[in-house]
């Protein structure tokens, strides 16, 4: 049970098979921080290793905690709704 802080890419495995207890959840943007790069993006699954039924999930969920105002959009896509709302 020694998971690291940051994602290492190094044995890749879905952490959500991997570990039941995990929330796979939009309240938890803790976790789905994991799973986005700096900028925002969501991690294709072939780097984070996470399987296709959970990465399906989680693209639900970070869209989800967007919504929720969780997440930040890109820093592109924030700007651009601020000009456009103004
Ligand atoms: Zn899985």
């Amino acid at each position: 049970m020694a998971f690291r802080k940051r994602f290492t890419p190094r044995k890749k495995f879905c952490r959500f098979c991997a570990d039941k207890n995990l929330p796979l959840d939009y309240k938890r943007p803790d976790i789905l921080r994991d799973f986005i790069t700096d900028r925002g993006k969501i991690i294709p699954r072939r780097i984070t290793g996470t399987c296709a039924k959970h990465q399906r999930s989680l693209t639900t969920e970070i869209k989800r905690a967007r919504q929720m105002a969780l997440l930040f959009y890109t820093t592109v896509h924030s700007t651009d709704v601020k000009k456009k709302s103004v």
